[in-house]
Formats: C-alpha cells, structure tokens, sequence
C-alpha cells in the first residue's frame, strides 16, 4: 500500500514553521509499513491545494492530509478534499456537541473570547466520514474513504495531530496493513563508506526482503536490514541470516547492532571488559573526545584522566613533551604526539593514554603541515604507536573526524 503525506499551510511554504508534521507521519508509515513515495507541502490556495490532492489521490492508496482545518477563511482542506472526492458536507451531531462542550469550557478559562459561529463550521464533514475525535482542540480529524483510495484529515498543530495518529489513525492504517516492518542497526567503524558499499554491493544487488542499505555518519557507516513480515518472529528470522553474514565480512570492525549504542559506549564496555584504564591528552581535540567517553554512564570506571594540553608550554609542563621535539619538528608531529602519549601515562595511573595534536585550521597551514593534518598517539604496555591522518573540510568538521579517529584507534 502506497501512502502519500500533504501538509497544508502557506506558513510553512514562507518557513515560518517547520514541517514537523510530515516527518512524525513519515516515521509512523514505516513503522506500519506503509511506503511513501512523496510528500508536499501545499498553501492554503483553494486551486493548488485541489490539484495536489486530485494527483495524491491518483497514485496513492491513502493520503493524510495536516493543517488547515480550523475554523477561519484560509482553513480550506475539508472543503477542497471533500469537492474532489465528490462527498457533499454534512453536519455531524457528535462533532457539534463536542465543540460546543470544549468552546464551554474554553469560555470560562477565557471570558473575552466568544464562540463563533465560524466554530461550527468545524462539525461540518463530508458525507460518509469517520470522525476522529479531538481531545486538546476543536477541529475533529476526518477518515474519508471512496472508490478504494483513503483521504485522513488531521489538525495542523502537533499537539493535536499526534495524539489524534496515535489513538485512531495508526490502529486504522495498522488494519488495512497488517504487515510490520522491523528494522535492525549494524554499525561499523574504521572503514570508509565507499570501501563499506563496495563490500556488500552483492547483498544490496541480491536483496528483495529484507533490504540493505548504508548510512554514513562521521567516522562511522550505519547499515539498516529493514524486513516486512507478519509480526515480529518473522521479521527476525529474515534478518538474521543479513546480521550473520555482515560480521563474517566485517568482524571487528562492527560495533554495535542496537540503535541506541554509540562508538564511545562501545569503547568504554571493550576498556571495561578487560579490565584497561584511559587517560587522554588531548591538543586540537581540546577535550572533545573526553566529552565523548564522558557521555557515557559509568565512564569513571576506565577513564581517569583528560589532559587538555593546547599551547608548546602545556605540553611540555603537563605531558613532559622535550622542547628539543617542539622545536624541531613542531606541536603537529608524530614525535610530538608519541611524547604526549608517553607522558600522558607517566603522569596518570592510567593503562593507555590516547594523545591528539593536530591543525584544524583554518590559519596555520604550510605545506608540509596541511591545515587537517592529525597525529595520534597511543601508549600501552611500555609501547607506543603513532598515526598520522589528513582530514578535510572546516575547522568543525575536522575535530569531529578527528575525535571520531580516536574513538575508532582506541578499540584496536
Ligand atoms: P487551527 O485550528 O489551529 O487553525 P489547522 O488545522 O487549521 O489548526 P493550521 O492553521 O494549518 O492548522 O496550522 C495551525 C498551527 O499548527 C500552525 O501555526 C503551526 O503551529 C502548526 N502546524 C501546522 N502545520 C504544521 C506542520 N506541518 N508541522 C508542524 N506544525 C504545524
Ligand atoms: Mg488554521
């Protein structure tokens, strides 16, 4: 079944007001299953607003419509469906009722506002409608069926949209599709995107149910096996063999399969698991990276220190980098990122200390040393290892990839 998303209003054509209403009702036609092939935001224009509904009605099933119910002028979208439906408007009892009770009550919290007649024009429906009450407001949502195809009529404000989806749409829609759709994350770091697509181009070519697709993030590639089944078990059984065969290609690389899980929690179970401690000495990172790992609950059982070392002085001072090494080869150099790492574990107790030093730009560039050029350092075990990496795009962009980097050479 095919559904289609028209949000109505000339504010949100001028951005006055985001569309927040289409992206709530696009997540919930996934999750029901439903597949939306397109969305359009339309004013409150009586010709424009028939054509797009005339052409939304024509090629898809079902079509929910938001905004433009209330009761003034501009508030045109029952009207507009019900000429192209050809449903003659009718009042519904229920509905007047139920605005008369709610514009009672609002009377009495507001004494200067008036019920209006214009407030009636809300118990107007099309003929045949299913009437979907509206408990925070006085437009009632309208479910109108005809000739196979669905037109679902919901208020422009979230407040009321939502709670209205929730109580009757979805159960509505969940019965004229009874296939879910479930979905599982397999996250990978450590490898690029192009390299990640090219490795399961085969899977992607070879898929029908469930399909496979790739989602880059900073330093990481999300990929989603999404299935459609009869309910829950199904679903589950078809991605399993996915999950299965994306560890044998991508082994260590993976580290997570639940949406939730981030790369920092991932470092912060594998220091757990074995029993290994942290500190940091971060330069161009300026901390970012230990705002990452603090993020995570329960952090302070591996991490013990950040050192925040920006200036040649901090670095010497606090990490005991030679001024000879400074000197010489300069703050953004392997040598300088091994005596950081060095020095981090010197003076913290910790079992690994990660350094950072880089240029994130945008001033400061040579030749030799690119604005984006970052060397990492690692010390473990008496031992310490260096990287050098060039990253691209603003300063912000580069320390992201940079603390990214980082997390992913800390779970070697
Ligand atoms: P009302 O009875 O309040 O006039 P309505 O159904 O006529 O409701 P609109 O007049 O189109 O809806 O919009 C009313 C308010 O609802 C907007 O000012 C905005 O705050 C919110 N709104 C409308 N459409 C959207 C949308 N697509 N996404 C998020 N908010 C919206
Ligand atoms: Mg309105």
């Amino acid at each position: 079944m095919i559904a289609e998303l028209v949000a109505v209003g000339t504010e949100i054509l001028l951005g006055n007001i985001v569309n927040t209403n289409s992206a709530y009702l696009s997540e919930q036609m996934a999750q029901l299953g439903l597949s939306v092939y397109y969305e359009t935001v339309v004013g409150d224009n009586h010709d424009r607003m028939k054509a797009v509904i005339a052409s939304a009605l024509d090629r898809s099933d079902v079509v929910i419509l938001s905004g433009g119910l209330g009761p003034t002028e501009d508030d045109l979208t029952k009207e507009v469906c019900a000429e192209v439906m050809g449903l003659p408007l009718e009042e519904d009892p229920h509905s007047r009722k139920r605005i008369e009770r709610y514009m009672k009550e609002y009377e009495k919290n507001h004494p200067d506002r008036r019920i209006t007649t214009n407030n009636y024009k809300q118990a107007q429906v099309p003929k045949g409608a299913l009437v979907i009450d509206n408990h925070n407001g006085t437009a009632p949502g309208l479910i109108l069926e005809k000739d196979g195809k669905t037109a679902i009529l919901l208020p422009g404000p979230p407040n009321e949209l939502i709670p209205m989806f929730e109580e009757s749409v979805f159960p509505y829609l969940r019965k004229k599709q009874p296939e879910i759709i479930c979905s599982q994350v397999v996250k990978i770091c450590g490898i690029g995107e192009s390299q990640v697509a090219a490795d399961i181009q085969d899977m992607i070519e070879a898929q029908t149910n469930p399909t496979l697709a790739p989602y880059a993030k900073t330093g990481e590639v999300h990929l989603r096996i999404t299935a459609k089944g009869e309910d829950e078990k199904e679903c589950k059984k078809l991605i399993k063999p996915v999950v299965r065969e994306l560890k044998r290609r991508f082994g260590k690389n993976i580290f997570a399969l639940e949406a939730e899980k981030t790369l920092e929690e991932s470092v912060v179970d594998m220091l757990r698991d074995q029993g290994l401690t942290l500190a940091l000495a971060e330069s161009c990172t300026g901390g970012a990276i230990a705002a990452r790992i603090v993020n995570v609950p329960g952090a302070s059982q591996v991490f013990t220190h950040g050192f925040v070392t920006y200036s040649n002085r901090a670095k010497r001072k606090c990490l005991g980098v030679k001024k000879s090494t400074l000197k010489t080869e300069g703050a953004v150099s392997a040598k300088c990122a091994k005596e950081m790492a060095k020095g981090g574990c010197a003076n913290s107790d910790a079992d690994i200390c990660l350094s950072i030093t880089g240029l994130a730009g945008p001033d400061g560039g040579t030749k030799e040393t690119p604005v984006g050029t970052v060397f990492m350092g690692c010390c473990y075990n008496g031992q310490t290892i260096t990287r050098e990496y060039h990253f691209t795009g603003n300063r912000t962009k580069i320390r992201q990839q940079a603390v990214a980097s980082a997390l992913v050479l800390l779970r070697e």
